[in-house]
């Protein structure tokens, strides 16, 4: 009765048992400059079109690190840190970047 798993399947089953409850890498915040687990937090990067909310923390290139709450956001663009953070030009406040942040923000 039992069916064999393809390899892709095999790997998903062994990543689930990676150990848990341990702490996780730490970033710090560029809103309020507090360390904070990876996890707690939420990654912006500068692509080719400007910034973008990266949630799920796998895009290249440099990345920097925000509590998903609105104090920490304003505080990020009134301090131009995003932009010294990911060494770009770009207006965090003039694209997408900030309705994918209101979205995240409104969710928590
Ligand atoms: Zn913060």
């Amino acid at each position: 009765m039992s069916r064999r798993r393809s390899p892709s399947e095999e790997r998903a089953a062994r990543a689930g048992d990676e150990p848990s409850a341990t702490l996780g890498p730490v970033r710090t915040c560029v809103g309020c400059r507090a360390r904070a687990e990876r996890s707690a937090l939420v990654r912006i990067v500068a692509g080719a079109e400007g910034l973008v909310l990266d949630e799920r923390a796998v895009l290249p290139g440099r990345g920097a690190w925000l509590h998903p709450s609105r104090d920490c956001w304003e505080r990020a663009i009134s301090r131009r840190a995003l932009g010294r953070a990911l060494r770009t030009a770009a207006d965090p406040a003039s694209n997408t970047l900030r309705e994918q942040a209101e979205r995240l923000m409104d969710n928590s």
